[in-house]
């Protein structure tokens, strides 16, 4: 089958290579994948700048499809069911994280696309315990958004709470900024959304998608150093990895209130950190996302609460994966989808 590989170590390194088709162990099923997104985090792996991964490997970690063939000791699951799956290939079920079922934490997990093969191909062996039931109220192209939600609900749900009537501030308009700006909303807040001088399209997005206001990071900078948007949110979450946005994010926030992190980088920050101590601030940290946290989502998007096709802006078939890549790494698209 014809695969999204990154080779080796380096910046580049990725090309269409064939791959064998995998077979799935006990445990596991073998899902057919209908389409597969394109993360920020794909990116990052492409130039060499993703902290952990495992070369040569297939690329892809937000997908859903269908189950091709079933491993032994699969029940619950038919050929032919349409299904989404998290992206923790591999954990080990056995340390306290995973007995406690914040398996996503797991100091031994392995996720689809950097650890072990993943979705930028026609299939994907996955183990039964992270694959989740789609209805037929979600669309195919939903389904493989499912990921991002997931990543914003275990964010502004779980880690940290929503309180309806206060106010947020999203740093990042990318696909997870946009559904932390929808959940914002559903949850009662009035929601900022900033973004760089790049993202201005990515900004009339989260202007339509109901955002209090937006502005670029610079009008933001400038607001903040004439001391009128400072000590204005109850919570500030930042979706980015770019390393000054979390000073910003201190100095935005309100006293006693939240900065919920979800960026991903390898950029080290330097920040005033009296502003903790002063503001009386709370850090969240938000990685990733568990089954109760995919199955809210799964809901969210059954009951047509959260929009994920207006962040669907191109389908792409994997032989034109670099148009993909490139499409996502310009900004010029939101989601681009992979049809393997
Ligand atoms: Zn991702
Ligand atoms: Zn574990």
């Amino acid at each position: 089958m014809k695969a999204v590989v990154k080779q080796k170590r380096g910046d580049g390194f990725v090309d269409l290579a064939e791959a064998p088709e995998p077979q799935c162990a006990e445990g596991e099923m073998l899902v057919r994948v209908g389409y597969a997104g394109i993360c920020g985090s794909d990116i990052m792996m492409l130039h060499d700048r993703f902290p952990s991964y495992n070369p040569p490997v297939i690329m892809g970690h937000e997908f859903a499809g269908t189950v091709e063939s079933l491993g032994s000791g699969v029940s619950g699951f038919s050929v032919g069911d349409r299904v989404a799956c998290e992206t923790h290939a591999y954990v080990c079920g056995e340390c306290g994280y995973c007995r406690s079922g914040l398996y996503n934490l797991c100091p031994d997990r392995k996720g689809f696309g950097y650890g072990v093969d993943g979705a930028f191909a026609r299939f994907v062996s996955v183990r039964k315990g992270i694959v989740h039931h789609l209805p037929d109220e979600i669309q195919d192209r939903e389904a493989a958004v499912l990921e991002p939600l997931s990543v914003a609900v275990n964010a502004l749900t779980r880690n940290s709470r929503i309180i309806a009537g206060e106010s947020v501030l999203v740093i990042g308009p990318g696909p997870i900024g946009l559904l932390c700006l929808q959940l914002g909303r559903l949850g009662g807040s009035a929601v900022t959304v900033v973004g760089t001088e790049h993202s201005r399209v990515r900004l009339s997005a989260a202007s339509k998608m109901g955002a209090e206001s937006v502005m670029t990071d610079t009008e933001l900078k400038e607001e903040l150093a004439a001391g009128r948007l400072s000590d204005s949110f109850d919570s500030v979450v930042i979706t980015t990895g770019e390393p000054s946005s979390f000073e910003t994010a201190l100095k935005a926030a309100r006293r006693n209130g939240r900065v919920v992190h979800i960026g991903e980088s390898t950029d080290r920050a330097s920040f005033q950190f009296s502003l903790l101590e002063r503001k009386n601030l709370t850090v969240q940290g938000s990685f990733s996302h568990n089954w109760p946290v995919w199955e809210a989502a799964i809901s969210l998007v059954k009951e047509g609460r959260v929009d994920l096709l207006s962040l669907v802006t191109h389908e792409v078939g994997i032989s034109d994966w670099k148009e993909a890549f490139r499409l996502t790494e310009s900004r010029e698209g939101m989601k681009v989808l992979i049809r393997p």
